[in-house]
């Protein structure tokens, strides 16, 4: 596993990592994979992104970006697409759609196009070949035609952005990474998840080292979050003698 921190590859774990062994039972790496935004939610600065590529280059690895929020990354860092994707060095993209308003669907983009030879088919080997392909690609001409991918992402790290800044006021909520895109992880008291997921609110606790994931979605809305964060305080109010729920 690749060391880092906030969910970012350190660039000097890659050596350390692919040359951890040489025998013929351990896979031969060719490529390093980077997630923006990360799975914690961080964003990968310009000069973070670079120093990735240049030890990639020496280890003679491709790069591939897992841009399943990379709408997010974009609107975090206020940059072009091409600056932290083709200009960092990036041989391979997905870009996301399912996490910005579209149904389904990742729009795979050949910087190099060395890579794209065959594409097709080793989809299709795969079993990945949907039929009527058109009607998921259609979808993206919607999103991509007046920026309306960068409105959808830059509201969902607002509201993340304002979703944080109303649990950093309270006390007993903790917030474990840095809020870059559009979601904030957060440690609770587990009466306090309990309270409310009976409320009816959804999240996943399985994902980072502990805590909950609260994500903000391109089409959420401000009351939403008034919501949540008023059942946080109903809970506090109506736990405020008892000590031990903590
Ligand atoms: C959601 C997610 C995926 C899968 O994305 P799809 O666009 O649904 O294929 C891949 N990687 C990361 C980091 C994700 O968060």
């Amino acid at each position: 596993m690749a060391k880092g921190e906030n969910g970012k590859i350190l660039p000097d774990e890659l050596s350390r990592i692919i040359n951890k062994r040489t025998d013929i039972h351990y896979p031969k790496p060719k490529v390093v994979s980077i997630t923006q935004a990360t799975e914690l939610g961080t964003v990968y600065k310009l000069k973070e992104l670079n120093e990735i590529h240049k030890e990639a280059k020496k280890l003679k690895l491709n790069t591939h970006m897992d841009g399943a929020r990379l709408a997010n990354a974009i609107a975090s860092l206020s940059c072009k697409p091409a600056q932290i994707t083709k200009d960092v060095g990036i041989d391979v993209l997905c870009f996301g759609g399912p996490k910005n308003g579209l149904a389904l669907g990742e729009a795979v983009i050949f910087f190099n196009l060395k890579y794209a030879e065959d594409f097709a088919y080793r989809c299709k080997q795969a079993g990945q070949l949907a039929s009527k392909m058109r009607f998921i690609a259609a979808q993206w001409f919607s999103v991509l035609e007046n920026n309306i991918w960068l409105k959808y992402a830059t509201h969902a790290n607002e509201c993340a952005a304002l979703l944080e800044a109303e649990l950093k006021r309270i006390d007993e909520i903790k917030i474990l990474y840095p809020r870059e895109a559009n979601s904030v992880f957060i440690d609770i008291p587990s009466e306090m998840a309990k309270f409310l997921k009976s409320k009816g609110w959804q999240f996943y606790n399985f994902i980072g080292t502990g805590g909950i994931r609260l994500m903000c979605s391109w089409d959420m809305t401000k009351e939403t979050i008034r919501d949540f964060v008023s059942d946080i305080k109903n809970f506090l109010k109506k736990y405020k003698n008892r000590r031990n729920f903590l």
